[in-house]
């Protein structure tokens, strides 16, 4: 995986990290989102995933680390 820049990707919704285009998240359906985020994290399989699991995610899809 290539390390993470820091250009901006886009919006991350702070309440599950996902990775959203446009301006409400997929999954929570809030419009709670934040431009200030780091680390990406590409989820298949998130029951075999260990990080997807750590951070209580169920859906497929891009999620970011950190957010702030
Ligand atoms: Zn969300």
């Amino acid at each position: 995986m290539p390390p993470a820049n820091r250009k901006k990707q886009g919006k991350v919704c702070r309440d599950c990290h996902r990775v959203v285009e446009g301006e409400s998240c997929v999954i929570c359906g809030t419009a709670n989102l934040s431009e200030d985020w780091s680390g990406y994290l590409v989820v298949i399989d998130p029951a075999n995933s260990e990080v997807a699991k750590r951070m209580n995610i169920k859906l497929p899809g891009r999620y970011a680390l950190k957010v702030r």
